[in-house]
C-alpha cells in the first residue's frame, strides 16, 4: 500500500525546511517500523510511504497518529504522470465508489509537464462524468478527487485523514519533564513532545517511606510516551532521605514548597547532563496548594532554566480528556502510595514568601543535600510500548 503524508508548511520557510522534512521522514520510519517493512521517501513537499498490502490499515493509522508533524495523510493510487495513465487509474478508483456529484482538485508539483492543473481538472472531470453520470459540484460534492502530479508519477488520493499535527520529534531541542505518576505530568510531556521537543524524564520517589510502586508506574507511563519519540531516558531519584532532613529541620506548612524547590535544583543538574534547555512540570494554576501563584513564584526562584508548564491554564477535566486520548489515563489512575503522612504536612501553606523560604534554607547545606541525592540517581532507558 502507498500512503502520501502532508505536513503543515506554516513556519517552515527557508533553511530549516529540509531538516524538518528529514526529521519527519525519520519519525514516520520509526513509528511504522513495528508494523512491517517500510520505506519513506521525499516527494515535493510531501512524503510517500510504502508498506506491504497485507498490513491492516487500522494498525497503520494507530501508528501514524504517533508521528508529530503529520498534518494529514491517506492511501493513494500511483501511476505515470500523463492524462492517459490517470484515466486508466481512475477507472479502477471509480469502480469502488458511488457518488452523485464530484469535484476534482488537481495540483501540479512539477511545472515541466505539458499540461496545467486546470487541464487536468477539465479533462479528467469530463472523463469521470462520462464514466459515472455524476455531475460536477465544486462547492459541496459527495466526492472530492484529489490528484497530485509529481515528476515521475501522479497520485490519486483515496482519503484525507487528519494527523496529530505538531512539529517532528527532535526539531525543537531537548528538555526534561518532572514526571510523578499522576494524571498531569504525562499530559504536559505530550504537549511538549508534540511541539518537537525530545524529552528526558525525571521521577522522585520517597522509598523507604513509600513502597516504590510509583517507580513501576512511571516506567509504564514513560513506555507509553516513548511511542511518540522512541527509546527514552528516565532518571529515578531517591528523594526520601532529603525529605527526612527537611521534615526534621524545617517547619511543616511550607514543606511542599521546599520539596519542590529541591526537585527543581536536582532536575536542573540532571537536565544539564543531557544538555536539556528547559524543565517541564504538570502544574495547573490553583489545582493544589503548591500551585498558587505565590507558591509557584517561590518555587521558581531556584531555577535558572525556564520551567515550562503547558497545563497552567487547563481545567482538570480538559487534562483528563487529553490523558484518555493519549492512553496514559488508565496507568495514571492505578493506585500507588506516592506520599505518606510522615512526609506530608497536615495543612500545607498556600502562600509562601521567597525571603522566608530562603531564610529556612540558609540553615541547611543545600548544595551538599543536592549533590548527595544526585550521586544516587539511577538512569534507565525505557523502550516504547508496542
Ligand atoms: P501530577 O498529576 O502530574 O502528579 P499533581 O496534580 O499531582 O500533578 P503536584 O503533586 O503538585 O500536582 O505536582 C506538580 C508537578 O510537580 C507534577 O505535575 C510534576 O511535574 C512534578 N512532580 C510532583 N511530584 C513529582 C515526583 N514525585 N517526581 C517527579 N515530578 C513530580
Ligand atoms: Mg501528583
Amino acid at each position: 500500500m502507498k500512503i502520501v503524508v502532508h505536513y503543515a508548511e506554516i513556519g517552515l520557510k527557508g533553511r530549516n525546511r529540509p531538516r524538518f522534512e528529514e526529521r519527519l521522514r525519520l519519525g514516520l520510519q520509526r513509528v511504522l517500523a513495528p508494523v512491517g517493512p517500510v520505506t519513506v521517501a521525499h516527494r515535493f513537499g510531501r512524503l510517500l510511504v510504502e508498506l506491504p498490502d497485507s498490513i491492516p490499515f487500522d494498525q497503520v493509522k494507530t501508528h501514524i497518529s504517533r508521528c508529530f508533524g503529520v498534518a494529514y495523510y491517506g492511501r493513494v493510487s500511483v501511476c505515470a504522470p500523463s492524462l492517459e495513465a490517470l484515466e486508466s487509474e481512475l477507472t479502477e478508483f471509480l469502480r469502488q465508489r458511488k457518488f452523485a456529484s464530484f469535484g476534482i482538485r488537481a495540483r501540479r508539483a512539477e511545472k515541466r509537464h505539458p499540461f496545467r492543473s486546470s487541464d487536468i481538472a477539465r479533462q479528467l472531470g469530463q472523463f469521470v462524468a462520462s464514466q459515472t453520470g455524476a455531475r460536477v459540484d465544486l462547492r459541496n460534492p459527495d466526492q472530492w478527487i484529489d490528484i497530485h502530479v509529481l515528476t515521475d508519477e501522479a497520485l490519486i488520493l483515496h482519503e484525507r485523514i487528519p494527523g496529530p499535527g505538531g512539529m517532528p520529534t527532535g526539531s525543537a531541542g531537548r528538555a526534561s519533564c518532572l514526571i510523578s505518576g499522576g494524571i498531569d505530568s504525562p499530559v504536559a510531556s505530550y504537549e511538549l513532545m508534540k511541539r518537537g521537543a525530545s524529552l528526558d524524564f525525571i521521577h522522585f520517589h520517597s522509598a523507604p517511606f513509600t513502597s516504590g510502586a510509583s517507580v513501576d508506574k512511571v516506567r509504564d507511563l514513560v513506555g507509553r510516551l516513548a511511542r511518540y519519540q522512541g527509546p527514552s531516558t528516565l532518571f529515578i531519584v531517591p528523594f526520601g532521605e532529603l525529605q527526612t532532613e527537611l521534615v526534621q529541620e524545617a517547619p511543616a506548612e511550607p514543606r511542599i514548597v521546599l520539596y519542590r524547590r529541591f526537585m527543581l535544583r536536582i532536575a536542573e543538574v540532571l537536565a544539564h547532563r543531557r544538555r536539556g534547555l528547559a524543565l517541564i512540570t504538570g502544574e495547573s494554576l490553583g489545582q493544589v496548594s503548591s500551585q498558587t501563584l505565590a507558591n509557584l513564584d517561590t518555587i521558581n526562584r531556584v531555577a535558572t532554566l525556564p520551567v515550562l508548564r503547558p497545563l497552567i491554564g487547563m481545567d482538570k477535566q480538559e487534562i483528563i480528556s487529553r490523558a484518555q486520548q493519549i492512553d496514559t489515563f488508565d496507568i495514571s489512575i492505578e493506585p500507588d502510595d506516592d506520599c505518606c503522612s510522615y512526609l506530608m504536612p497536615a495543612r500545607p501553606a498556600t502562600f509562601t514568601r521567597p525571603d522566608r523560604i530562603d531564610r529556612i534554607e540558609s540553615k541547611l547545606d543545600v548544595a551538599h543535600m543536592v549533590e548527595r541525592t544526585v550521586e544516587r540517581v539511577q538512569q534507565e532507558i525505557i523502550e516504547p510500548e508496542p
